[in-house]
């Protein structure tokens, strides 16, 4: 039998990485998803699809192998876009609830709640690189509740639903968010070069 192809999942977040096997699942047929803890880059891109093209570009040439990487972020219309690409960092501290805190506060009884998560995902290898976005349209909730999922999951309730995020089960999340979406486009044109 011929040995899997070995991918580099080009993220230190470890929340992502589970995330990530369960929805790659059997796009990963004949691929060996191999973590990363090489160096990280300066996320500098002004776009998720740049930041996600550096993440998976740092690792491709850390390693020498293909790589895939995720850029991710919710984007709130009312406040201009933000915390878009900087939502990971958005309160400063790199904590969860620190960053969703912040976001309602900022938000405070604003009538247009209106939300978007939106995620890019990268696929390096040489010179081929490629990029898919994918978006998951929702509003922020008045106050947190459930406690799945990760960093603003608590307050994001997607169109359609009538809980948080953070209430859905992984599957049910898995089957509609803006991670899966963007993974769905881009894996077969990463199969399309490994296997
Ligand atoms: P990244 O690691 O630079 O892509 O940062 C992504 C940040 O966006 C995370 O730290 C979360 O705060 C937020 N985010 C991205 N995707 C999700 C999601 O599926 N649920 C909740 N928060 C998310």
């Amino acid at each position: 039998m011929q040995s899997p192809v070995k991918l580099v999942l080009a993220t230190h977040n470890a929340h992502k990485v589970v995330e990530l096997r369960r929805i790659l699942g059997d796009q990963l047929d004949g691929i060996e998803l191999v973590g990363y803890d090489g160096p990280e880059p300066d996320e500098d891109g002004t776009t998720f699809a740049e930041n996600a093209l550096i993440k998976a570009r740092a690792a491709a040439a850390h390693t020498g192998l293909p790589a895939i990487a995720d850029d991710s972020g919710i984007c709130v219309p009312e406040l201009d876009g933000a915390p878009g690409i900087h939502s990971a960092r958005y309160a400063g501290t790199r904590d969860d609830t620190d960053n969703y805190r912040l976001l309602l506060k900022n938000l405070g009884d604003a009538q247009n709640r209106a939300a978007e998560f939106t995620c890019a995902a990268a696929f390096v290898m040489g010179e081929v690189e490629h990029a898919e976005v994918g978006v998951w349209h929702g509003k922020v909730l008045h106050e947190p509740a459930g406690s799945g999922g990760f960093g603003y999951d608590p307050i994001f309730q997607p169109a359609g639903y009538d809980v948080a995020s953070a209430q859905l089960t992984p599957a049910e999340k898995d089957a509609i968010s803006h991670r899966s979406r963007a993974f769905a486009a881009l894996m077969p044109v990463v199969r399309s070069y490994l296997v």
